[in-house]
């Protein structure tokens, strides 16, 4: 275990050669992030290259074991690593943001480490014996954006390295001091060269995605930047794992019960101040109840604390950068003009510092207008009142998105039918988001294809060989 100075220091760059990070909330420097270029990215991918062998040869049990003593070395470094991924991010370290980040990095980790593989015997007829094995890909490459970087690089890094890969790490312009921190901690326990960090731009992942030694990107951010990928990924044929944009929408049922479900159904929609691809984006809600489960969200919505993150009374803090908080305050104020009700927020304080957006619910909206149909990605939800469930359910299968989606009713076999009819990869009954690393994640339609988590999770990071005789 470091200080926080310490951690930051080794992974800042010779003072003044690197670029500076700020504060999202305060505008302050963080600290400084190298300037990596395709020639670093070149050397991370030799050294992965050489590292490589030797950790497919430990096999699972050992690598198993050092994934396990990785989750352990985040854990005893846990404050230090959350604090600066508050400080870089902007989130909070209280309430399901910083901590809960850090502490699902190593809860990932466990489970990446422990989930069984072993070979499946397909027939096994007497005269027939054939058998489905996973073998170590190589070198995988992991592309990563910035509302949760620290999770996602090891929702990206813990299957490939189970898998006996070595991976090359391309984070977010806007987030590497968060990922190269967490790699330095993670490294404690890896062989040389297995996990490198490149700290470069787009035209760095540009080169990633099309370099002839990588086997394999795990790519999640935008659904445009996934585009991108699948074309300079096809001279290689190279596999991919895409979690891309969402737009999820949320169906509450005439039975549910508005007090109940108002604190469940503001978390799907706030976590991490809404900027977070599974997080509730449009609610539809029935007729009957519209009003009261306007006026309960309003309640608990009104009553969270937004702030600077070191704050420990803080549950919502600012948007992580300029180009995000302009995309959320144009929205709102397009939907505004067009005539929709603003019930809570709308209105930033822009005489103070830091990109701070409050929490915004926005009701009698017309399901066509731009706050519904794009994803806004920060803290300002739609509600969109129907009348019947039919019309509900057309409506949230309207877009090209599909991440996740969810039902709230009292009624949990009513709201399985509901669900079952939804386009989404994931749909929640009851609550939204919550994702588990036993359980399979990946997008329908444009929110991308391949899964994360779980068994199918580690597959996905091997090459299917099959044993016949
Ligand atoms: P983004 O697509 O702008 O950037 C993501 C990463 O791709 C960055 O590291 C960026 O440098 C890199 N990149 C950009 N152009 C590239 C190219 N041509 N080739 C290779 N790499 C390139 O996304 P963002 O703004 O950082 O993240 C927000 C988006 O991510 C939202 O749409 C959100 O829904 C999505 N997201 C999806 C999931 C999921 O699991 N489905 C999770 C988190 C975020």
């Amino acid at each position: 275990m470091e200080t926080y100075d310490a951690l930051l220091a080794s992974i800042s760059p010779a003072s003044g050669t690197g670029r500076t990070i700020l504060d999202p909330a305060t505008g302050e420097a963080v600290g400084e992030a190298p300037i990596h270029s395709v020639e670093d990215l070149e050397q991370a991918i030799t050294a992965a290259q050489a590292a490589q062998p030797a950790w497919a040869a430990l096999g699972h049990d050992a690598r198993s074991a050092a994934l396990l003593k990785a989750a352990d070395a985040v854990e005893r470094s846990a404050e230090e690593l959350a604090r600066l991924l508050s400080r870089e991010q902007g989130k909070p370290l209280n309430g399901p943001n910083a901590r809960f980040e850090v502490g699902a990095c190593a809860a990932w980790l466990r489970v990446a480490a422990t989930t069984p593989m072993e070979p499946e015997t397909v027939v096994d007829d007497g005269e027939t014996h054939a058998e489905l094995h996973y073998k170590p890909i190589g070198v995988v490459g992991a592309i990563g954006p910035w509302n949760w970087p620290m999770m996602i690089t090891v929702w990206q890094i813990a299957p490939a390295l189970r898998m006996g890969n070595a991976v090359v790490v391309k984070p977010s312009e806007y987030t590497p001091l968060s990922v190269l921190a967490l790699a330095k901690v993670i490294n404690e326990e890896l062989p040389e060269g297995l996990l490198t960090v490149v700290s470069g731009g787009r035209d760095v992942g540009a080169r990633l995605a099309e370099h002839r030694a990588i086997g394999k990107i795990m790519f999640t951010g935008s659904t445009a930047t996934g585009k991108a990928i699948i074309k300079s990924s096809a001279d290689t044929v190279k596999r991919l794992t895409l979690e891309l944009g969402g737009n999820d929408a949320g169906i509450v049922l005439p039975d549910a019960d508005p007090t109940a479900i108002a604190q469940d159904l503001f978390w799907g929609a706030f976590i991490n101040t809404g900027q977070t691809c599974a997080a509730l984006k449009r609610l539809y809600v029935h007729t009957d109840i519209y009003g009261a489960v306007c006026e309960e969200l309003a309640k608990v919505a009104a009553a969270m604390p937004m702030g600077n993150g070191l704050d420990e009374n803080n549950v919502l803090g600012p948007l992580q950068n300029k180009a995000q908080y302009d995309v959320v305050a144009n929205l709102v104020e397009a939907a505004r003009e067009a005539g929709a009700r603003i019930l809570l927020g709308g209105n930033p304080d822009t005489s103070q510092p830091g990109y701070f957006y409050p929490a915004t619910l926005v009701a009698d909206i017309d399901n066509n207008n731009p706050l519904v149909t794009e994803e806004q990605f920060g803290p300002a939800l739609p509600i969109i009142r129907y009348d019947t469930v039919d019309e509900a359910v057309e409506k949230a299968n309207a877009l090209d998105v599909g991440l996740g989606a969810s039902v709230w009713s009292a009624n949990r076999d009513t709201a399985r039918e509901v669900a079952a009819r939804l386009q989404a990869g994931t749909v929640w009954i009851n609550k939204h988001g919550a994702v588990d690393p036993r359980i399979p994640f990946g997008g329908a339609k444009q929110s991308g294809y391949g899964l994360e988590f779980g068994v199918e999770g580690l597959k996905a990071l091997g090459v299917p060989q099959v044993i016949n005789g």
